[in-house]
């Protein structure tokens, strides 16, 4: 298919959208509400396309600006009928093919390309974690030979391959469930590629990664890997909170506390987990029968607003990244909670930086925990 052809699918969507007067999509959009400026919406992304279609607006790099400003969050989607994302990724494909990517992403997609990595590490994930006991699983999927039938492989994926506490208290919890997370070889799921628009490399990582992980079911840890997995390889992935809210019942808990009240924490749904993998109750449930007090932000579950991070924004414009989670921060801090709980990596730290200046805002910092320590912190025995 030719670039051309590629917009030419859109021209109905467009201009449904361009005819219609809704303007849903608007209003809660993070990337409108800290720029004012209704271009960055889907509906004046739309409209931009539609002028590409006309001839009237040719791909250069302020198009280009405009398409990259946008955290791919979904929220535009969950208040349309039309599905804005795929547009916008597509676009991003038209974009590359004309030379017209940010250089930040395209030195990302090396790295990857170069260690299957998306930070150009070369992390030995058995060597590392498999002192914490966890059995290895041999390259190219499967037990190892000394590995317990009961394995199950655990994708770590690459923003948490760094994370040491993180990935210990993953094995930790998984224990406590009765399964035993086996770590072995990984190669990136490649979701940055295709959301950055570089469709040639993420079809090339999707090949190298089906190298090495070989497995159809496994329990991976990062919402965006999950959803990868689950849509573009058509894996059978189960995130880590589906796990735990499945085995509930074997796990008991110190109720985390403030003083003499329960803490009261409101639940940060990541894009990812959310709107796209539908894994809103789980990590409620669990939170629950931990003994939180929990209390839910304006915009919660579909209707959840992004960290800021999303969409490659982070390499290009962090102040703008920095405003959005600043927006979520001050949702946060109207319930009242003393603390924001996810399990996003790039949302919890879009989100830390988010508490510190609205800390300052208003006078009393919210803490920003991972789930996954907070639950390994609180388990029993
Ligand atoms: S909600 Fe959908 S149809 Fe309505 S203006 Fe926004 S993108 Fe267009
Ligand atoms: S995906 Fe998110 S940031 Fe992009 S236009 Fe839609 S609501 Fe705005």
């Amino acid at each position: 298919m030719t670039d051309d052809e590629a917009v030419a699918r859109f021209r109905k969507d467009v201009e449904t959208c361009f005819g219609s007067s809704c303007n849903f999509c608007e209003k809660d959009c993070p990337v409108y509400k800290v720029k004012k400026d209704k271009s960055y919406t889907s509906r004046g992304k739309n409209r931009a396309i539609l002028g590409v279609l006309e001839g009237k607006v040719k791909p250069s790099e302020e198009l280009a600006r405009l398409f990259y400003t946008c955290v791919l969050c979904g929220s535009c989607d969950a208040r349309c009928a039309m599905e804005n994302n795929q547009r916008f990724k597509e676009m991003r494909r038209v974009l590359v093919k004309r030379g017209l990517q940010r250089k930040e992403h395209r030195d990302l997609i090396e790295a990857v390309k170069g260690t299957g990595d998306i930070y150009g590490r070369k992390i030995d994930l058995a060597r590392r974690f498999g002192e914490e006991g966890a059995a290895p699983v041999a390259a190219g999927g499967g037990p190892a030979p000394a590995a317990p039938a009961t394995v199950i492989p655990l994708y770590i994926g690459c923003q948490y391959k760094d994370s040491a506490e993180d990935v210990k208290a993953v094995i930790k919890v998984l224990r406590a469930c009765g399964i035993e997370p086996g770590i072995g070889d990984e190669y990136c799921c490649g979701f940055v590629a295709d959301a950055l628009g570089f469709e040639e490399d993420f079809k090339e990582i999707k090949r190298r990664n089906r190298e090495v992980v070989t497995y159809n079911d496994f329990i991976t840890v990062c919402p965006s890997c999950t959803h990868y997995f689950k849509i573009e390889y058509s894996l059978n992935p189960k995130h880590v909170l589906q796990v735990v809210s499945e085995n509930l019942d074997r796990l008991k808990w110190k109720q985390p506390r403030s003083g003499r009240r329960k803490l009261k924490v409101t639940w940060h749904d990541p894009c990812d987990l959310g709107r796209r993998l539908k894994l809103f109750e789980e990590p409620r449930k669990i939170l629950e029968a931990m003994g939180v007090e929990l209390v839910e932000m304006r915009l919660n579950r579909a209707f959840s607003v992004c960290c800021g991070a999303g969409g490659g924004i982070l390499s290009t414009d962090r102040e703008l990244a920095r405003e959005m989670a600043k927006n979520r921060m001050r949702q946060a801090a109207d319930t009242g909670a003393e603390a924001v709980i996810t399990c996003c990596p790039t949302c919890e730290l879009a989100l830390l930086r988010g508490s510190l200046a609205v800390g300052k805002e208003r006078g009393r910092r919210q803490e920003v925990l991972g789930l996954y320590r907070f639950m390994a912190d609180h388990l029993k025995g």
